[in-house]
């Protein structure tokens, strides 16, 4: 579905992504894992076309997608959820939903859609009418992978979603995502929350300072040495 290859970016002069090999498969949850600064974000951030690579390639479907705009990106089924949330403060729970399927494609499963995001995170449904600013980072997080959803992604990349949260929240939004890939959705996830990504990961790969590392199944990183000792505290 996604293959990217030998992806290299640089911010100025700091390349910051080195040769950066990586498949996502239809259907698969891949994940990212990394320490901080390690170009999870950088990676993402290609994908969507929010910034532009120096050389390499990432086709989508079979279309290059360095040649797009970031609209086109979102058009062809690619939703990023950006980190930090990033929700609409004054909007309320609804209308933040209603924005995120402002594609064309979209707009004509709006109200289907929003019914099936109210399924997924029926505390959004009680909130429906709250301020998108004042509700808790919890609920912010819900929002914002809730409104990704809205667009009617095939695929979702989500930049650290359980980031800053309460451990049994971390433990839903998990669930969630195992949850949103069985409805359809192929996911890409970074994260630094190496433990619970990889044990719901289909496949994985590890950054350091902007190199793949190692990859392999999720089941075989958590019982990588490297990954114990690098990530895992054992
Ligand atoms: P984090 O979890 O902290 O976001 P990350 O693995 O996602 O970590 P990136 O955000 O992709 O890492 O950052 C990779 C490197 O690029 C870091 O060294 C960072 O300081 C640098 N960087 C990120 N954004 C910019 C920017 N806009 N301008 C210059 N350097 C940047």
């Amino acid at each position: 579905m996604l293959t990217i290859e030998k992806l290299n970016f640089s911010y100025g002069d700091l390349q910051v992504l080195w040769n950066i090999n990586l498949e996502v498969k239809e259907g698969e949850i891949v994940t990212v894992v990394g320490a901080n600064g390690a170009g999870k974000s950088t990676t993402l951030k290609n994908i969507s076309r929010l910034v532009k690579p120096n050389a390499g390639t990432i086709t989508f479907d079979g279309v290059d997608l360095t040649k797009l705009e970031p609209h086109q990106v979102v058009e062809r089924g690619i939703v990023q959820v950006p980190e930090g949330r990033k929700i609409f403060p004054e909007m309320t729970v609804l209308e933040n939903l209603r924005m995120g399927s402002y594609i064309a494609s979209a707009r004509k499963d709006r109200d289907a859609n929003v019914n099936r995001v109210f399924e997924l995170f029926p505390r959004l449904k009680e909130r429906e009418k709250q301020l998108g600013g004042t509700m808790s980072g919890g609920e912010q997080q819900m929002l914002a992978i809730a409104r990704g959803l809205m667009a009617n992604p095939k695929l979702l990349l989500l930049d650290e979603p359980s980031l800053g949260l309460a451990p049994l929240l971390v433990k839903f939004i998990f669930e969630i995502i195992t949850e949103i890939n069985k409805q359809g959705v192929t996911i890409l996830l970074v994260e630094q929350n190496v433990y619970q990504s990889l044990r719901i990961a289909h496949r994985a790969f590890v950054l350091e300072t902007g190199r793949v590392v190692l990859s392999g199944s999720g089941e075989s990183l958590l019982n990588n040495e490297h990954v114990k000792k690098a990530f895992l505290g054992m």
